[in-house]
């Protein structure tokens, strides 16, 4: 819940300061917070610090006669770090000409004269109209974290894409109220991106594991040794994870990013059971994430692996960082990531207006604009239908020549009745070129031959997933494009186990090449590409894990 705004009083006299505080919490004390300062210096302190905490402040009243910095100097001070703020200045009836003379200087917008006995008359007035103003146009305050820095920058956008996905409450601020934060913070440009999180601590291009870790998620495992290690948070590492907790199994689940994988980009998944109007991939994570939490699962973001190694009878994970845990069995559901866009500039704008796959949160940022984006399947078009919500018009590019190839037929129609849906098929990109950032896409019609040049700051890419397991081991047996083969799979002509299989069973039917280490969801070669079977692959592959065990 955001706090309630500010009324910070600047006076250095202790008793009159009391007294103010006194007069503003008998009217004010249920919807504001006053805050108190002994002097100008400390005052713009005060201010920069409940900038920085996300804090709204309404009102500045500052005595015009205080030592070392004179009311009107701060007032003219603090406008530069809180803008939206009213200022008011506190004089004695001797300096009224000098205060009507600040009003024009500094831009004041309003004097009070002390004392003020009766406040209900003489301040109360005042101050309820100023509020009032502000409410008009403040924003409330803010508990989240702050992100600060260049709409068109991959590295803000990075650390964006982990704020949400990780569901951490923040606000990317554009100027000029991200200018008044910057100077608070003191931050230059080579500082940015920034973030400033809740308690005001201000981390300058951060990592995304220094955000995490100050976002309070973990980032390294807290022991040596698990039963079992599932590699991949999205649902059929989830799915794995409580469920083998669940059945009392010391379990670690290490997610790279952001648990939620590929579903927690679905703006709405609507095949899902139990969910009759649908559910957002990121409400669907959090969910399991909580579930995950509940059963005692360790859970580690921003912890890549890059090895699984036999060892006796214990699986060896080796993390990036150099780190590694034993377990007796190991779970892969690393999923697939999106396929990058063949077209000459796009690598270079990645993240400056090309970006793949898409957070739901992208798409209110895309308010007014048009919008394209390329591919043909189901996350597509589910896609579309999300920025068609927010964006003037969204021009999905598909390669095939009918969008019914690739996509549920529920999806096509809602597609095709949308006003502000154009598809056009039979169309590639064959580059994208800008200057920092995304301007123009050349579009291309094998088809007829047609070559297009068309203005454009967004392309969302939704093409062919692959699946990330090239830092597997030859000893996982994978297919031509790199799916992971499992149980019957392994088996060839002659019913047999490869040779490299060491042991006289055959391979359980989601066991990988490698006993001991089972493979589930989207990466596994031949599964049905859902949250569901996801899902319940994660569970099947622990009923596997406990067959296993009773082995060893
Ligand atoms: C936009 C979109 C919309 C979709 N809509 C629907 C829908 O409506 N209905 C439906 O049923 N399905 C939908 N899907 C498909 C569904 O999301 C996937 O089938 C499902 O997420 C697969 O789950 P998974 O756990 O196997 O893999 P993923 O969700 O891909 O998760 C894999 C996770 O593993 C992590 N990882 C990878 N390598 C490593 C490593 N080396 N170390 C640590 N972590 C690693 C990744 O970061 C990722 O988080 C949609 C997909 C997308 C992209």
């Amino acid at each position: 819940m955001a706090s309630r705004p500010v009324l910070l009083t600047a006076e250095d006299d202790p008793a009159v300061s009391r007294a103010i505080a006194r007069d503003l919490r008998r009217r004010y004390g249920q919807t504001h917070r006053v805050v108190r300062a002994a002097s100008g210096p400390a005052a713009l302190e005060a201010l920069r610090e409940l900038t920085l905490r996300g804090e709204a402040t309404a009102v500045i009243m500052a005595d015009y006669r205080m030592p070392g910095m004179s009311g009107v100097d701060l007032l003219e001070q603090a406008m530069d770090i809180q803008p939206a703020a009213k200022r008011v200045l506190l004089t004695a009836y001797a300096d009224t000409d000098a205060a009507i003379r600040a009003i024009n200087e500094v831009d004041l917008d309003h004097y009070l004269l002390k004392p003020w006995d009766p406040p209900e008359d003489r301040l109360y007035p005042v101050l309820d109209e100023l509020l009032e103003q502000w409410a008009r146009h403040a924003r409330p305050g803010f508990d989240g974290a702050t992100l600060l820095g260049h709409q068109w920058s991959d590295k803000t956008q990075q650390l964006k894409e982990f704020l949400a996905s990780n569901q951490v409450p923040y606000r990317h601020l554009r100027d000029p109220e991200a200018a008044a934060v910057r100077r608070a913070a003191g931050l230059s440009d080579a500082d940015l991106p920034a973030v400033v999180m809740p308690d005001g601590v201000v981390l300058r291009r951060p990592g995304l594991r220094e955000l995490a870790q100050r976002c309070g998620l973990a980032t390294t495992a807290g022991s040596q040794l698990y039963d079992v290690v599932v590699i991949g948070g999205g649902p059929a590492g989830l799915g794995a994870a409580v469920y083998a907790a669940s059945e009392g199994l010391r379990t670690l689940l290490v997610e790279q990013s952001a648990i939620g994988g590929q579903a927690g980009q679905s703006s709405l998944i609507e095949n899902y059971l139990g969910f009759p109007r649908g559910v957002s991939g990121s409400e669907l994570a959090q969910r399991a994430r909580d579930q995950a939490v509940r059963f005692a699962v360790e859970a580690l973001t921003t912890a890549e692996v890059v090895g699984v190694v036999p060892h006796g009878d214990g699986r060896v994970v080796r993390f990036r960082d150099g780190g590694e845990v034993t377990a007796h069995a190991v779970v892969l559901a690393t999923g697939v990531s999106w396929q990058r866009l063949p077209a000459a500039g796009a690598e270079t704008l990645a993240g400056r207006g090309i970006y793949y796959g898409a957070t739901a949160h992208e798409a209110a940022s895309c308010a007014g604009e048009e919008v394209y984006l390329v591919g043909g399947a189901n996350s597509a078009g589910q896609a579309a239908l999300h920025f068609a919500r927010y964006a003037k018009r969204v021009v999905m590019l598909v390669r095939g020549p009918d969008l019914r190839r690739g996509m549920s037929e529920y999806l096509v129609a809602r597609i095709e009745a949308h006003p502000a849906i154009e598809v056009r098929t039979g169309t590639e990109v064959r580059s994208a070129e800008g200057d920092g950032r995304l301007e123009r896409l050349v579009l291309a019609e094998p088809g007829t031959g047609r070559r297009e040049v068309v203005p454009a700051t967004r392309l969302f890419v939704f093409i062919g997933a692959s699946p990330p397991t090239g830092w597997l081991g030859e000893a996982f047996q994978r297919d031509p494009r790199g799916f992971l083969l499992t149980g019957p799979a392994l088996l060839g002509e002659d019913g047999q186990p490869p040779p490299s299989w060491p042991l006289t069973r055959d391979p359980y039917h989601l066991e990988s090449s490698v006993p001991g280490v089972f493979v589930a969801g989207d990466v596994r070669a031949e599964s049905v590409k859902r949250v569901a079977s996801a899902v319940g692959e994660g569970a099947m592959a622990v009923t596997l894990i406990h067959r296993y065990l009773e082995t060893i």
